[in-house]
């Protein structure tokens, strides 16, 4: 059956989400706003649930369009903006391009390029279509959420602290033991968010990142904001239970084993694993509540558990793609993590459909670059035999 789009207009490019690889894409890509419908289900990025909580990224990190006359993100006197002043910044972004702007949601793409069609949900439930030429994704990802096991001991995922926290909401953690699963910048901050209410906090990694640029050159591993937490780690470790003291208590271990079962949650580590300025302050023995059962006959491994009632545990260990359903979008070739693989220029295994920003894989704002941009490009050894045609010519 033809299903016809409302407008009858098939669209040079339809670019799917509403953040800042959105943005990029229109502002920054080949083919003209004009030319270009954007269909997203929220417009803004998908930072908004750090609300007022300050990024990271410098604010000329954050800038959307090389050709911006006025920097609306620039703000006197502040390095970093707030998650708030950026999620405004990309929705004006947006909204002033000369896109096409659509509020909707995308449910499935079908067809093949030149003649896409897409199944779009509008907000007041009725389903339509719009024909596209060329499509981009740029659907962002989701906090990664708590395996079944852990859901069901009532652990959440990251973005729920920053949630209840920006509604003053502390009474999931408030006096209680507060295990954060994870070893990047968003179990360190979730941390210091949770520290001055909970009675602990025990951020449990995987390995150890350490601090950029101090004792690591990946500019991704701890930055500015999780700094506080490393701070309270060391404090806490001199001050926690002594007479007069006032520091939230504070640790920072790499488990060898983590696990959830009969109303406990329980963990091991070992001191080898843990010689680094954080670790070496978080071993059993440090304070009251560095309690762990030897597990060795050397004395360098231990285990701990905490009451599952009497304890929140946080998932903080990265995100995964969001995407449209279907089976051409299923199709797509993906990397270890899940996102979508592509070339530079943003080419996905399947002809005519593009991705970029972080269901790409691309991990920041000044890491997005915007797809189907002209240049002749070397095949992809990734999309080897998937249908792609060697050495095009991408067409904008
Ligand atoms: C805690 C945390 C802190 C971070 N701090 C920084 C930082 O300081 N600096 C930095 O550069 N990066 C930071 N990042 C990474 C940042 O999230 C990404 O760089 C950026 O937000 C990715 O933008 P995006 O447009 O790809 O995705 P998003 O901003 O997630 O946008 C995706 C959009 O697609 C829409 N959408 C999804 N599916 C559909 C559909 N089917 N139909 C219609 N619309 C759809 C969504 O509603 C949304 O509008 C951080 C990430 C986390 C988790």
């Amino acid at each position: 059956m033809y299903r016809f789009s409302e407008t009858g207009r098939c669209w040079r490019l339809v670019v799917i989400g509403g953040g800042s690889a959105a943005a990029v894409q229109v502002r920054q890509g080949d083919i003209p706003p004009q030319d270009t419908l954007v269909i997203a289900d929220r417009l803004g990025t998908g930072m908004e649930f750090l609300g007022d909580s300050t990024l990271q990224s410098y604010a000329d990190e954050l800038r959307l369009s090389r050709y911006e006359e006025t920097f609306q993100l620039g703000m006197t006197g502040r390095l970093r903006p707030s998650a708030a002043q950026f999620d405004a910044y990309v929705r004006e972004s947006l909204l002033t391009s000369g896109a096409t702007v659509k509020s909707a949601r995308i449910l499935e793409i079908e067809g093949e390029t030149g003649k896409f069609l897409l199944h779009v949900l509008n907000g007041d439930g009725r389903i339509s279509y719009e024909r596209a030429e060329k499509v981009v994704l740029a659907t962002g990802s989701n906090p990664r959420t708590p395996p079944p096991a852990w859901a069901e001991a009532g652990a959440v995922a990251h973005d729920v602290v920053h949630r209840e926290h920006a509604v003053r909401r502390t009474d999931r953690w408030a006096d209680r033991s507060v295990l954060v699963v994870g070893s990047g910048n968003s179990a360190m901050q979730v941390a210091s968010l949770v520290a001055p209410d909970a009675s602990e906090v025990v951020v449990l990694g995987n390995r150890y990142v350490g601090m950029f640029p101090i004792e690591s050159a990946d500019k991704y591993s701890w930055r500015a904001p999780s700094q506080l937490t490393c701070e309270l780690v060391a404090k806490s470790a001199l001050e926690c239970g002594r007479p007069g003291w006032h520091t939230p208590c504070v640790r920072h271990l790499v488990y060898d084993r983590l696990d959830v079962r009969d109303g406990e949650v329980m963990w091991t580590y070992r001191a080898g694993d843990n010689e680094n300025p954080l670790g070496s302050r978080s071993l059993s023995g440090r304070c009251r509540h560095a309690r762990g059962r030897l597990i060795n006959g050397g004395g360098s491994a231990w285990e701990e558990s905490r009451r599952i009632e009497d304890t929140a545990v946080v998932w903080a260990t990265g995100c995964e793609p969001v995407l449209p359903g279907g089976a051409l979008v299923e199709s797509l070739a993906r990397n270890a993590d899940g996102a979508i693989l592509t070339d530079e220029c943003g080419r996905t295994s399947v002809d005519g459909i593009h991705a970029l920003g972080a269901c790409a894989g691309q991990r920041a704002v000044n890491e997005t670059v915007p797809a189907l941009v002209r240049g002749r490009l070397p095949f992809p050894e990734f999309l080897s035999g998937r249908g792609l045609p060697v050495d095009t010519e991408v067409p904008a």
